[in-house]
């Protein structure tokens, strides 16, 4: 009889326990899900900025710790490992850079550029690399095919956009953000007619992010040859994003054949 006393009174103790939660052991996320997390945290806040629900101030500091979040999740995955140094792919699958990339990269201009306030404008901290695509259908004239967007180096994709629609005032149509650990650097795709990667996805140089397309309130205007806008930030010391020119990168970037 005591060893059934016994046992009701454990069986009791144990109810009570998982009542309060002291047996139900949350399993502790992995850095791969803390990631995604942060990507939507980033995600997030881009949005805030660009519907001003945010003010530049309160932006810049939710972008700092969002990003050193990011990279501290980074490293712990150790993703910079064997990637470091050259091996940039030039993002337009098939096109060599001297025929692609805009005004032969004088179109960049980072004066007065500021992320996190939308009244700024003006600036121009990227590169618009062209495809051949007369009739704007998406496709290039030649081969009649999608035009393949690569990523220019490895990292994390950060945020995506995939609900741009023609009349939508979303400037970067369906964009892509990849943070590269080694360079610890953003990329920003913008543009694209697909895309074809989640936030938190691991890529890698050369790997598919989406395709070339003309997304975007002016980008899908006539009057706007179809191209991808490219543009890198370096973070400071402070995590704050500094617009980096990066054209001799892409000048003498891999060309990805098709
Ligand atoms: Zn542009």
């Amino acid at each position: 009889m005591i060893w059934k006393k016994t046992l009701n009174s454990l069986l009791a103790l144990s109810v009570i326990m998982a009542l309060m939660g002291w047996n139900v052991k949350e399993p502790k996320p992995t850095p791969s899900e803390q990631l995604v997390g942060f990507c939507q945290q980033f995600d997030r806040l881009q949005v805030d900025i660009r519907e001003c629900n945010i003010s530049p101030d309160s932006a810049s500091r939710a972008f700092q710790i969002v990003m050193m979040n990011i990279r501290q999740t980074m490293t712990e995955l150790d993703s910079c490992r064997g990637s470091g140094g050259a091996g940039f792919v030039y993002p337009v699958r098939g096109y060599l850079p001297k025929y692609s990339i805009g005004g032969r990269g004088r179109g960049y201009r980072a004066k007065n550029f500021n992320l996190f306030d939308m009244d700024v404008q003006g600036s121009h901290p990227a590169h618009d690399l062209f495809i051949r695509d007369g009739n704007q259908d998406n496709l290039d004239d030649r081969l009649c095919q999608p035009v393949d967007l690569l990523s220019f180096s490895g990292g994390v994709v950060l945020a995506t956009d995939t609900t741009w629609q023609p009349g939508s005032e979303l400037r970067g149509g369906k964009y892509i953000w990849v943070y590269d650990p080694c360079l610890n650097g953003l990329f920003y795709y913008a543009h694209n007619n697909q895309v074809n990667v989640l936030p938190g996805q691991l890529v890698k140089a050369g790997q598919k992010l989406g395709e070339i397309g003309r997304t975007g309130l002016n980008a899908y205007k006539e009057r706007s040859p179809t191209h991808v806008h490219m543009m890198f930030l370096r973070l400071d010391s402070a995590y704050l994003p500094q617009p980096e020119n990066p054209l001799t990168w892409l000048q003498e970037a891999k060309v990805m054949k098709w």
